[in-house]
């Protein structure tokens, strides 16, 4: 895959208004928007820019805080779909997810629809998302988006506080009947900074164990965790995992034998590289994480500012510091763009969570 000349997915943060208040939220979403939100017009000039980059198009994610506070998200979407781009939806689940809204948009052809699950009971789940209720809500609008053959994806957020229960979320997307389940390893901006990362022994044992759930028929993706493809290479290659304290623990609780090979693709997307991001205020940035702005879709050309980005192009280029630079898997993997920045400041250090890194840079 080369991500030269376009990206593969476009996200729009339309809004940083939610009426949810996750302890780890990247936006620090508040319940009503921000001043300087694209206007309707704007949002259109975005996706005309997001049209010139040719097709196949880029896919747009309609994300947030959470999109449906946008009393034109519908205007905006079918405005995409006429001119033939492809998008997925990823709300917050509170009273605005409806069935007739799934309807809509399973109707204007979305690609996906995202719901986060970030615990296996209420308690956890619930206590992360600031609202109690939410994980009760949560499974109804997963099982009615899946009654209508709405493509629907998990998302879940790891954090200290929910890595052990990983094997329960696991069982119940299975028995949900969810055939993408994407795990975003935590990244510490907005109310992110507060929440308590795991240690790179701790990301191992996920990575190893999501490795091995990856092979129960399930797609599984990661954010900002790249080096599971360097997990993922190494168990196949080698047959070995690094025997970390919890790995054990965790896939033990994985119930039934594996069925296919491992879903983990050996290549994708970082930020910048296949990625990039644009903020409720049009600021251009690698990544929703990543909070470096490259330009403003008000004033810049989106398409201009992806190509030319001197910042994006040494990511695509794998031109990093420290053992991310020197090492043999950094083009499968290339570590996290984003983490390497909350931690450094800069975006081309290494990625501080990964094992193999860890204690070397
Ligand atoms: S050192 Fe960097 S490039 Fe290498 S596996 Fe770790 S995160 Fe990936």
């Amino acid at each position: 895959m080369n991500f030269e000349s376009k990206p593969l997915l476009v996200f729009w943060e339309t809004t940083r208004a939610c009426n949810l208040s996750c302890v780890h939220c990247r936006a620090s979403a508040i319940t009503e928007p921000l001043p300087g939100e694209l206007s309707t017009i704007e949002g259109m000039k975005l996706i005309d820019q997001v049209a010139s980059f040719g097709k196949p198009y880029p896919t747009i994610i309609f994300t947030g805080g959470d999109p449906l506070k946008r009393k034109d998200l519908f205007e905006l979407i079918s405005y995409a779909a006429r001119l033939g781009i492809g998008f997925a939806l990823s709300p917050a689940v509170t009273d605005l997810v409806t069935p007739e809204i799934l309807c809509k948009v399973k109707s204007l052809g979305a690609s996906s629809i995202s719901i986060s699950l970030d615990g296996a009971s209420h308690e956890t789940h619930d206590s992360i998302r600031g609202r109690e209720g939410t994980f009760e809500k949560t499974v109804e609008t997963i099982q009615t988006a899946v009654r209508m053959s709405l493509n629907s994806q998990i998302n879940t957020s790891i954090m200290k506080r929910n890595y052990q229960e990983l094997p329960q979320i696991f069982r119940l997307i299975r028995g949900l009947s969810i055939k993408t389940w994407e795990l975003f390893f935590l990244v510490r901006v907005g109310r992110g900074t507060s929440v308590q990362d795991l240690t790179p022994e701790e990301y191992e044992s996920v990575c190893n164990f999501l490795y091995d759930a990856s092979r129960y028929g399930i797609i599984i993706r990661c954010v900002e965790a790249p080096f599971i493809r360097r997990v993922a290479a190494e168990r196949n290659e080698r047959g070995s995992n690094r025997d970390c304290a919890e790995y054990q623990e965790l896939r033990a609780q994985l119930e039934g034998q594996p069925m296919t090979q491992s879903t983990i693709r050996p290549r994708g997307t970082l930020d910048g590289d296949g990625i990039v991001f644009v903020a409720y205020d049009g600021a251009i940035q690698p990544g929703g994480l990543l909070p470096v702005e490259l330009g403003n879709s008000k004033n810049d050309d989106l398409v201009e500012v992806y190509r030319s980005s001197e910042l994006l192009r040494r990511i695509r280029q794998r031109d990093f510091k420290g053992y991310c630079g020197a090492c043999e898997y950094k083009e499968v993997c290339g570590g996290s763009r984003a983490r390497a920045f909350s931690y450094s400041g800069d975006p081309l250090s290494s990625d501080p969570a990964c094992l193999w890194s860890f204690g070397r840079s």
